[in-house]
């Protein structure tokens, strides 16, 4: 019988999720989903010199922007709890005690002045940090260098110590990945990683073993820079529950930026986020801009990670979330690292706000106007305002711009752009625009463009001529949707009084 799929991303709470955070999460969602199985959220805090306050919360509210709700969580409950490892710890030190007792593991009572001393001894110009491992170990103040009765004294004195693996000099091992196929190691190259801490945390090794076979956790999937450690948990679980029982893994490629692997710096250097939603460091209180408050759309956001190491195979680009469920294989993850493209990421915002229905951008719209101080009369205003500019809007931010002129008088007009061509005739032809529409009882987009081009064309003038004028009389510059249609929205009163404005300016 094959095991229940269960996925989990597991978080260190160290800062603000990056992309490539995100998209594992988006993967093991639509894995989880696609197979009718449970994705949990696992807090990885094993660290405490790491440990950022804020960061787990963020985490959460990061998921719930994106709508990428685990089956269990600290927030969520489940039945495979705690579900933060820092309230697992008295589970951990039996299995590392185990180990040492097969002979599998050893402690270790080297104190950080001797680990440094023999950092300093060991360095040669080919190997100029040398590690804790096979060649060494033997050097070093441990169980295996120690008589049985002199580490049964320092353990029963209380001494601190840890407990690490003792890699096997000359073994190989290996495992399928999902996405690589087979990866190979030499265990000999591998240091002995400490499996438990002085302060009686395990290590991510030791923990993410023990919990991914407690949680029952069938696929593992994790960012390709956690392949190294590979060999140190296939050991793991051979050592303590058999091969058999480890999840399939699958490590994602690496996201790239302009400059190799995409860094938060990369962000503030080029001008893009890198982060999901906007973090600040508590420590430092530097702001790293988030995709939300950019003016991504979440499904934008979702859609553009997803196809940053994946693909389906055809021309299409644009998928929901549901599509990607159905869509979605692990084997068609490329093993090959993912450029992030920033041109081509506000290209899926763009074709998301165009697709979007008003209804779902209005929430989104309306706060971000009234942020920025703008006054929007009606529900019904703002619903019109949007199905009209929402075409020329690449980030929802673009909406306060593209907009603002509906809400409030054009602070300042291009008159620059009308005047080399404005002359008596034009000055006669809005003259009579002010009139007709003066009078006008209908006061629709339609019924206003009908009797801009008569008058035009009594008046013999070009209404192609004269549209850039009207435009820049209402909005101010030279951008924007249909010019009857912006006139038609802000009503008789107000576009007579921006004509009437624009004009007065036209004379000085
Ligand atoms: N805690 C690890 C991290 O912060 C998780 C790696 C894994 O998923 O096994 O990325």
């Amino acid at each position: 019988m094959s095991k229940r799929v269960r996925v989990r991303f597991a978080p260190s709470p160290t800062g603000g999720l990056h992309l490539g955070g995100v998209r594992t999460v988006l993967y093991n969602y639509l894995f989880a989903r696609k197979h009718g199985g449970d994705f949990l959220v696992r807090i990885e805090d094993t660290d405490q010199t790491r440990y950022v306050a804020g960061a787990e919360e963020y985490i959460f509210n990061t998921l719930k922007w994106c709508g990428l709700e685990p089956d269990e969580s600290v927030q969520h409950g489940g039945n495979f709890g705690p579900y933060r490892q820092s309230e697992r710890k008295a589970s951990y030190r039996q299995y590392a005690e185990q180990l040492v007792l097969a002979g599998q593991a050893y402690y270790a009572f080297d104190t950080p002045e001797e680990l440094e001393k023999m950092r300093q001894d060991f360095k040669t110009t080919e190997n100029p940090s040398p590690q804790y491992d096979h060649t060494i170990r033997l050097k070093m103040r441990n169980s295996l260098t120690l008589s049985a009765e002199e580490t049964s004294q320092l353990l029963a004195a209380g001494t601190r110590h840890v407990i690490r693996i003792k890699m096997p000099e000359n073994e190989t091992v290996s495992f399928t990945d999902m996405i690589r196929g087979e990866v190979r190691f030499e265990t000999g190259t591998v240091d002995d990683k400490v499996l438990l801490k002085a302060d009686g945390m395990p290590t991510y090794h030791l923990a993410v073993v023990v919990d991914d076979k407690a949680m029952e956790i069938s696929h593992a999937f994790r960012g390709e820079e956690w392949l190294p450690s590979a060999p140190v948990h296939i050991l793991l679980w051979k050592y303590l529950f058999g091969i058999d029982q480890m999840p399939q893994w699958a490590h994602f490629p690496l996201i790239l930026g302009p400059n190799g692997k995409l860094s938060k710096r990369d962000g503030a250097k080029y001008g893009f986020p890198v982060f999901a939603m906007n973090w600040t460091d508590p420590k430092t209180g530097e702001l790293t801009e988030g995709f939300k408050e950019k003016g991504f759309l979440p499904e934008a956001f979702i859609n553009l990670l997803a196809l940053l190491g994946w693909n389906e195979g055809t021309e299409q680009e644009i998928y929901s979330l549901e599509e990607l469920v159905e869509k979605f294989s692990m084997e068609r993850v490329h093993s090959a690292g993912a450029k992030f493209d920033y041109e081509k990421a506000k290209w899926f915002n763009h074709e998301w706000i165009k697709q979007s229905g008003v209804g779902s951008l209005e929430p989104g719209v309306g706060n971000l106007l009234k942020e920025n101080g703008l006054e929007v009369p009606s529900r019904e205003t703002l619903r019109k305002v949007i199905e009209l500019v929402k075409e020329r809007c690449t980030l929802l931010t673009d909406f306060v711009q593209q907009s603002s002129f509906f809400f409030k008088t054009p602070e300042t007009i291009d008159t620059a752009a009308v005047k080399p061509k404005w002359n008596e005739a034009k000055k006669l032809f809005f003259t009579e625009l002010i009139r007709n529409y003066e009078l006008a009882t209908d006061w629709d987009a339609h019924t206003l463009e009908n009797n801009f081009k008569e008058i035009a064309a009594v008046n013999e003038l070009k209404p192609g001529e004269l549209m850039l004028p009207f435009r820049i009389m209402l909005v101010g510059g030279k951008y924007g949707p249909g010019v009857f249609d912006i006139a038609a929205l802000l009503g008789k009163a107000e576009t007579l009084q921006r004509i009437e404005t624009a004009m007065k300016l036209l004379q000085d």
